[in-house]
């Protein structure tokens, strides 16, 4: 079943990698450092000298010991350093016992809407959206239930309260936000926690909020995100060490099931099974060793600041509108003309590449992932001058 399923699908066609494949394409006809590549939001700060140091030692132990066989779960002492750098971040204890190493967040969020999901269920999510938050839902059989953002781009609890139902399983929230860059205040968890609360004596069974924080130690203008496992207790952490230690390649996260779930046994048991028949048999082990000793280490992010700064100052001074990004390193930028694929295209005339919002669930807006070098920054505002002056906004 799940076989037809996924030959009946086939390959999606997907604005960004339709984009990178251009970029590509461009950057050999034409240099790399002549094209202006906003569009993939991988980092570009190296990890931490700590975690080299961790690998060089790994690598020079016993080898046979290294890259044994790990526990599915997670290696003890990751369990117990993620659960006490949790306990730091959500202002409780957080306990090792319920902790899931993973590839990466996309394994967590896989897993996630695997134990969660039946067939039928609803998982909501807010756009705009991380594009694979509809590959894992609608991949467990689930069904996506995208809610569209208010003015400001913050998630619409009116219309949250509109969308819960019998059938919802799942709330599914992303701060800092890829593609969007906003971080979701701690009021607006609070009151969203409430509405969960309210749904689930009104339809009578636990409505799960996952959350999705890969970016969470870059923020910007506040000295941490607000923690959406404080406000509520059937929740699901989601984290990753591809943005915070720069390891994307690597393959390392953990699911953390809040400590005040009061079906956290069951919950764990079934997030352990649903990893299982995934095919997940543990996480990367020597990456799970480097990073019981570097957790609460990041990168050096200053770069993302610098950036952010630099891009926003120099598109709002050319007349575009953009979203102010709090965190991540994503700009959105409204696009100037109402779809933004054309602009998109538009665009590439002068070799910027520059992401259509349409794959994140919002029409209207191009995202801009800033993780780049300052200096390809510095030298894309001429372009930007020039796609400006294309739409007569200088
Ligand atoms: N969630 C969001 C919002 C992301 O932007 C990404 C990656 O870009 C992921 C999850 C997946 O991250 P990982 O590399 O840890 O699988």
């Amino acid at each position: 079943m799940l076989h037809e399923n996924h030959l009946a699908w086939g390959y999606t066609k997907n604005c960004m990698r339709e984009l990178s494949a251009y970029g590509a394409r461009r950057k050999e006809e034409i240099g790399a450092e002549n094209v202006f590549d906003f569009g993939l939001g991988n980092p570009n700060v190296p990890a931490p000298e700590a975690v080299r140091e961790a690998l060089s030692a790994l690598n020079a132990a016993d080898a046979l010991a290294v890259h044994a066989p790990v526990p599915a779960e997670g290696l003890p002492e990751l369990r117990r350093a993620a659960a006490s750098y949790e306990s730091g971040v959500c202002g409780f204890p957080m306990e090792p016992e319920y902790i899931l190493a993973t590839c990466g967040a996309a394994g967590g969020l896989a897993i996630c809407a695997n134990a969660l999901l039946r067939p039928g269920d609803e998982a909501i999510v807010f756009a705009p959206f991380f594009t694979e938050y509809r590959v894992f839902i609608e991949g467990a059989g689930g069904k996506v239930v995208s809610l569209p953002p208010d003015a400001a781009l913050l998630p619409d609890l009116d219309a949250l309260e509109q969308a819960l139902n019998e059938k919802t399983r799942l709330v599914l929230v992303n701060t800092p936000n890829n593609p969007s860059g906003v971080v979701l205040p701690e009021a607006l968890l609070r009151r969203m926690a409430e509405l969960l609360r309210e749904a689930r004596e009104r339809f009578g069974r636990t409505i799960y909020l996952v959350s999705d924080e890969p970016y969470r130690e870059i923020v910007y203008d506040l000295p941490a995100a607000p923690c959406p496992l404080r406000e509520y207790d059937d929740a699901i952490l989601c984290y990753s060490f591809s943005k915070s230690l720069s390891l994307p390649g690597e393959r390392l996260g953990y699911l953390a099931v809040s400590s005040r779930m009061a079906e956290r046994e069951a919950v764990f048991a079934a997030l352990k099974r649903a990893a299982h028949v995934l095919g997940y048999a543990g996480a990367p082990a020597m990456m799970q060793r480097a990073a019981a000793q570097c957790i609460g280490l990041t990168s050096d992010l200053g770069v993302y600041r610098r950036n952010r700064d630099l891009l926003y100052g120099a598109l709002t001074e050319l007349g575009f509108s953009c979203v102010k990004p709090d965190g991540a390193f994503y700009l959105f930028m409204k696009s100037p003309e109402p779809d933004a694929k054309a602009c998109s295209d538009r665009a590439k005339k002068y070799e910027l590449l520059l992401a259509p919002s349409d794959d994140f669930g919002v029409t209207g807006y191009l995202r801009l992932a800033y993780c780049v070098s300052t200096a390809m920054i510095e030298r894309s505002v001429p372009a930007f001058r020039r796609l400006a002056e294309e739409y007569g906004l200088v």
